[in-house]
């Protein structure tokens, strides 16, 4: 195979789904030169980030969104969410949350990941020096002044130097292993499963969460009137609820969610994922960083993945902003050092809410299933704990960063 060397960069980023491109835009103002290296083509239909998911954005993504110039193109097909309806199947207690309480416009807003994609990759040949796609990584030298990255892509191999490599190339990230990063696994022993639904009720802008035997459901306003649909379940049933038939399928849906938005139907296909808590002791070595869900693959039960991952973009473009104005080194310990500080309580405080959530819900212990139910009902009667959940759901508990523009 050709092999040839290519130039040197700034920054590599290994993977251009949803958390790598973001990076990739927010680096476009701070000047410096950004390769990305991404495996699979945009258009192809397996590509793995830009699928038929819905995404609860939160209000800090949207700023965030917002800060990079995608707000605009994406906000035609975002869908404002109002309200949020947070209950417990066959057990009292609910929590009800509005953005009126809240004194914003939405609380959130529902898009496709599909959509997202659209727009983040439109503009993503003139952010960057270099999208080498289709590419993969071979192989990865870390030095003390440069990191090579081997790279196989249509027109062979080539060899890129660069002073940081970011990873981000999602939750079964191989870049990860070559660098030798420490990994800490959890399996949920759950799938969720995802689809769309009809309502014969308006949702009237409304999330529903409802936590059931199984694991949650949540119904998402996703356009005029029909919901997005997250059913999780336990992974020895998955394949049940994947082979059900439609009428079958949607009959089980509404047996767990009630009838508050009437008969449910028309659902839409089916696509399974398999859920587990995974994070990293260090999020950082020998000039190789890790971002999104090669750094943190969270419970999809608060919807938070992509909204913490948004945020450490926000915070790292902010961090290497700040060490181009100073003439510091983008991959020099100091640097990462920075963001690390900069970023750990927000990820280790999303990580332990989304983790308490999935342990709390499924459990049989009796003094945990009553601090669930109290803590459902305290939080319907009490406005202030409210506020805090929203608050926390939102991304506006940690400090947002200032987006290079
Ligand atoms: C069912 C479900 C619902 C969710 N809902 C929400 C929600 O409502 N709100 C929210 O905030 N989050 C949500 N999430 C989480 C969100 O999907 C993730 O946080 C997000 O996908 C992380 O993006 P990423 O770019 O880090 O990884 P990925 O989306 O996995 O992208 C990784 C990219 O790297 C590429 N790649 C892989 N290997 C290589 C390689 N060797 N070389 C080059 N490229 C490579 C892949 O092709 C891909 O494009 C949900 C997750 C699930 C499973």
């Amino acid at each position: 195979m050709k092999r040839v060397n290519g130039p040197d960069y700034d920054v590599i980023i290994v993977g251009g789904g949803m958390v790598g491109a973001c990076l990739a835009h927010a680096l476009c103002p701070v000047g410096l030169s950004v390769c990305l290296v991404e495996a699979v083509p945009p258009k192809a239909d397996h590509q793995p980030s830009f699928d038929d998911r819905s995404l609860a954005l939160s209000i800090s993504s949207r700023q965030i969104l917002t800060a990079l110039g995608l707000w605009d193109d994406v906000v035609t097909a975002a869908t404002p969410i109002q309200r949020i309806h947070v209950s417990d199947q066959h057990r009292p207690g609910m929590v009800r949350l509005t953005a009126r309480e809240m004194g914003v416009e939405a609380l959130g807003h529902v898009l496709s990941a599909r959509h997202l994609g659209r727009a983040l990759l439109k503009n993503l040949q003139q952010s960057v020096q270099a999208f080498i796609c289709p590419a993969g990584v071979v192989a990865i030298d870390n030095r003390a002044d440069s990191v090579t990255v081997t790279i196989a892509a249509d027109s062979g191999e080539q060899v890129l130097n660069s002073r940081l490599l970011v990873l981000a190339d999602g939750s079964r990230s191989r870049t990860r292993e070559m660098c030798h990063f420490e990994r800490i696994d959890k399996a949920y022993g759950q799938t969720a499963i995802v689809s769309n639904v009809l309502t014969e009720l308006s949702h009237q802008n409304t999330a529903f969460e409802r936590f059931t035997a199984h694991g949650p459901l949540a119904l998402l306003p996703a356009g005029p009137d029909r919901m997005a649909m997250v059913f999780t379940v336990n992974s020895a049933d998955a394949q049940v609820y994947l082979d059900m038939n439609d009428d079958a399928f949607v009959a089980e849906v509404q047996r767990q969610f009630g009838r508050r938005l009437g008969r449910l139907h028309s659902p839409g296909k089916r696509s399974s994922y398999e859920i587990a808590l995974q994070h990293v002791k260090h999020q950082y070595r020998d000039r190789a960083l890790l971002l999104g869900n090669s750094a943190h693959t969270l419970h999809p039960n608060a919807a938070q993945g992509f909204n913490l991952a948004l945020r450490d973009v926000a915070g790292l473009a902010e961090v290497l902003a700040a060490a181009a104005v100073a003439g510091a080194d983008p991959g020099g310990l100091a640097t990462l050092q920075r963001y690390n500080d900069l970023r750990r309580s927000d990820q280790q405080r999303v990580l332990r809410f989304t983790d308490g959530l999935a342990r709390l819900f499924y459990t049989t212990n009796p003094c945990l299933t009553v601090a669930r139910n109290s803590g459902l009902l305290l939080a319907g009667l009490a406005p202030a704990l409210r506020r805090r959940i929203m608050r926390l759901g939102a991304g506006l508990g940690a400090r947002l960063h200032r987006v290079p523009g």
